[in-house]
């Protein structure tokens, strides 16, 4: 299971992704998925990455910044309706995750007596639904992610996308997350491979941390959303 996540990088975006989830296949997984802005188009698909590449070939989508995803399933069947990136209601939000959210099922009933219907097995997906929901009560996006994560309980990694905003968001608890540091781009990803072949700097992520990218750089941010002073490495990996 993986996540990548790049930034700053233009008409290259779904490449960089692709490429990224292969790097990361040697983790395991069982389906596979990327979401792209400023479009939001979603794309997701059971089974192997050669699987998600027809699908990516047939829709043609076009980006300037995306997540995407190997999920190993833990909560719902390896099908194509819990393959992530999952998203709200209305396609706003686009989430892809790492891990267990302990707590899920609270969330999951609180959201369904607002009204809020699901369309996967999963707990990844109350992410977007809670996000969507405090867009929808005044919250800006950043302040939307923050929230949301704040309430989630277990082990993640999570990288997200919210439309109107050019803007990867990412956090890390329990699960690994590195970002890495290009020149005028920035990646995330769940290890070091999905990125080396554009970046060997490299911040390796604590728990709690949270990553603000954009086109113009990346803020690392602890759980009380205060900059934390990050360590540039520079690896010598070999692809
Ligand atoms: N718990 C999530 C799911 O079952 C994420 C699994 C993973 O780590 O890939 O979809």
């Amino acid at each position: 299971c993986g996540i990548v996540g790049c930034i700053g990088r233009g008409d290259h975006t779904v490449d960089v992704l692709m490429d990224g989830l292969r790097s990361l296949e040697y983790r395991g997984y069982d389906s596979a998925g990327i979401a792209v802005g400023p479009s939001m188009e979603v794309l997701r698909k059971s089974g192997e990455l050669d699987a998600l590449t027809e699908v990516v070939e047939a829709n043609g989508p076009t980006g300037t910044y995306g997540i995407g995803h190997t999920r190993w399933s833990t909560h719902g069947p390896p099908n194509d309706r819990n393959a992530h990136p999952h998203t709200d209601e209305t396609g706003r939000v686009a989430v892809v995750h790492n891990g267990i959210i302990e707590n899920y099922g609270e969330l999951k009933a609180d959201l369904q007596a607002t009204g809020v219907t699901f369309t996967s097995d999963t707990d990844t997906e109350v992410v977007p639904h809670l996000i969507a929901q405090a867009i929808d009560a005044g919250a800006d996006p950043e302040t939307a992610f923050h929230d949301t994560v704040d309430r989630l309980e277990g082990s993640y990694a999570i990288a997200a996308i919210i439309e109107g905003s050019e803007t990867v968001y990412a956090a890390r608890q329990g699960s690994p997350l590195v970002v890495g540091v290009g020149d005028g781009c920035t990646y995330l990803a769940s290890d070091v491979p999905a990125f080396v072949e554009h970046t060997r700097d490299v911040v390796f992520l604590n728990d709690g941390h949270r990553v603000i990218a954009t086109a113009d750089g990346y803020t690392v941010l602890d759980g009380d959303r205060e900059p934390v002073d990050v360590e540039i490495e520079t690896v010598s990996y070999t692809a």
